[in-house]
């Protein structure tokens, strides 16, 4: 039998396609000299399994990997010390934040395991000019207690209390904001960066502006984020809204129709399969929501949740055959809703933390063992089409499964800043993203099944030109059918002058 050629597995047999799973390990050469450099340069290297283990997998559980030893993140003089050591000896080195990837991008497939979370501490806050430096292993979650108690809050940041900001600068960041503010990257003023190769540099649109750009949004490929000034606002708890819909088509026209107009501060859907569909919509200020309700409530499509709960009982008596899921819907309605409308969480009809209640749902009710959440990210226009198709995917391969649809408002210079990331190249104004996140529960699923499942969503995307948040890792062999050839070469060219032994992520994107 003959061997490829296939997109994802080049090495797969012929009539046996795709399925990648992880990075081959690296062979240890040249590990004890490394050790032995690191240890002259007092940079601690934890070689004990125990350490090593706890770094095994990442979020998705689905790819696992063993680093030969973890380096905990001090400083940018310590990273560039290993970073210098690791170009000298050649030695894989994976940047790791939370560890929330799903694709494999933060496990180390041997080599270094660098640790970020040890350097979180917030450096300076300046409340005139409403900017924050901080370190960039902090995760989100401990960035907003500190701000918070000088009544600030951060732009918009993942909904998930274990994200780092570093992590988040080299992927995007989408929150339930980012239809009006932009991706989490885009509140990024300056870095600090230690590159590849050791230099430690400052960077902004201003300062290095080729190295800041490549950065964010870049996977990790083209250097360690080290330090960050972020933009940062005046703390605001928000009024949430809910509307449901029975038909994806509806809600995301109106989702649509809403940012377009931009007629709240917040929005975003959720769905239990495509049965019952929640178009979220919040605001920040009594005026912002006096306004939608002058111009905008009655244009919207979706029901209350009475309303709709009437119609669903109507719909699921008259089909007796679907009770069982009928009944599932009920559950889980029962489960996650009062999660949604925790009492510590609202104080005079308003929430606060938005994160931590959303961080709270996911990791209880979605997160277990194994999670595979493919994406697909689209111009407004494209995005229906590609929801549905992707929806009709969920349906062929588990009986639940949730969306999560959001739009990312684009900055004019996306084009510079995001080229090979998320942003789809055609998206004007703003983008569009859906996750397709199947409720695994306690269910085991062959790895065969749930790649599977990923590669015929992402080849709805290659079908119609989109982009995706979760492109690394796993699903590397996506890169070049997206992209094409000549944007990957041209970024493959820079990665080899900045990163000349390719140490730095090396299995994330090339
Ligand atoms: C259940 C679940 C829900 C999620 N919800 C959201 C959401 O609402 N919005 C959203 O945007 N994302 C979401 N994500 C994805 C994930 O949380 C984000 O991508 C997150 O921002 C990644 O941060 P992290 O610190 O975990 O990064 P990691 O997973 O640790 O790393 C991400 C990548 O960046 C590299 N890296 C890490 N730190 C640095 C650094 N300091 N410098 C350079 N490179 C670095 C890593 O090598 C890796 O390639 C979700 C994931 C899960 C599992």
């Amino acid at each position: 039998m003959s061997i490829g050629p296939d997109h994802v597995a080049p090495d797969a047999l012929v009539g046996i396609p795709r399925q990648r799973t992880n990075a081959g390990r690296w062979v240890a050469d040249g590990w004890s000299a490394f050790r032995d450099s690191l240890r002259a340069q007092g940079v601690g290297l934890l070689e004990d399994a125990a350490t090593r283990g706890i770094f095994a997998t990442d979020a998705g559980g689905t790819a696992y990997g063993l680093p030969h030893g973890v380096v905990i993140a001090r400083s940018a003089a310590q990273i560039s010390s290993l970073l210098k050591a690791a170009q000298t000896h050649a030695v894989p080195v994976t940047v790791r934040g939370g560890g929330l990837t799903t694709e494999g991008e933060s496990v180390a497939y041997g080599g270094v395991l660098l640790d970020m979370t040890g350097m979180s501490n917030v450096l300076e806050i300046d409340e005139r000019a409403l900017t924050v430096r901080t370190q960039a292993g902090i995760f989100w979650s401990a960035l907003a207690e500190r701000l918070r108690r000088q009544g600030l809050d951060y732009l918009s940041a993942p909904l998930n209390l274990t994200s780092s900001v570093g992590g988040t600068l080299g992927v995007g960041g989408i929150d339930v904001n980012s239809p009006h503010l932009g991706c989490s990257a885009d509140q990024a003023l300056a870095l600090q960066v230690v590159t590849p190769t050791g230099e430690i540099v400052e960077c902004s649109d201003t300062e290095n502006a080729t190295l800041f750009q490549r950065v964010i949004l870049g996977y990790g490929q083209f250097g360690v984020i080290t330090e960050a000034t972020l933009r940062v606002r005046r703390y605001q708890p928000l009024r949430m809204r809910y509307f449901y819909y029975a038909s994806l088509r509806a809600a995301i026209a109106d989702l649509q129709m809403l940012d377009a107009e931009e007629a709240s501060d917040y929005s975003g859907i959720l769905t239990m399969m495509d049965k019952a569909i929640t178009l979220l919509v919040a605001f920040d200020s009594d005026e912002k929501e006096a306004r939608f309700e002058r111009a905008f409530l009655s244009r919207l499509h979706g029901a209350g949740e009475f309303a709709f709960a009437v119609r669903t009982a109507i719909f699921y008596a008259l089909r007796p055959w679907r009770w069982r899921e009928a009944l599932y819907l009920y559950r889980r309605k029962s489960v996650l809703f009062p999660e949604f409308r925790r009492p510590e969480f609202h104080r005079g009809g308003k929430m606060h933390d938005r994160t931590v209640v959303f961080s709270r749902a996911v990791w209880k009710h979605w997160g277990r063992r194994q999670m595979v959440i493919p994406d697909l990210a689209t111009s407004a226009e494209k995005f229906i089409e590609a929801v549905e198709r992707g929806n009709e995917v969920c349906r062929r391969y588990f009986p639940y499964y949730t969306l999560y649809c959001v739009g990312i408002k684009l900055r004019e210079d996306h084009r510079t800043h995001y080229e090979l990331s998320c942003i789809p190249p055609d998206a004007r104004g703003r983008a569009y993203g859906c996750e397709f996140e199947p409720m695994l529960g306690d269910a085991v699923y062959s790895r065969d099944t749930l790649q599977s499942f990923k590669n015929e969503i992402y080849d709805v995307g290659v079908a119609l030109g989109a982009s995706y948040y979760r492109f690394g890792g796993m699903m590397k062999g996506y890169i070049r059918r997206v992209f094409g050839d000549q944007l990957v070469e041209h970024h493959l060219t820079m990665k080899r002058a900045a990163d000349p032994a390719m140490i730095l992520n090396r299995d994330v994107v090339f």
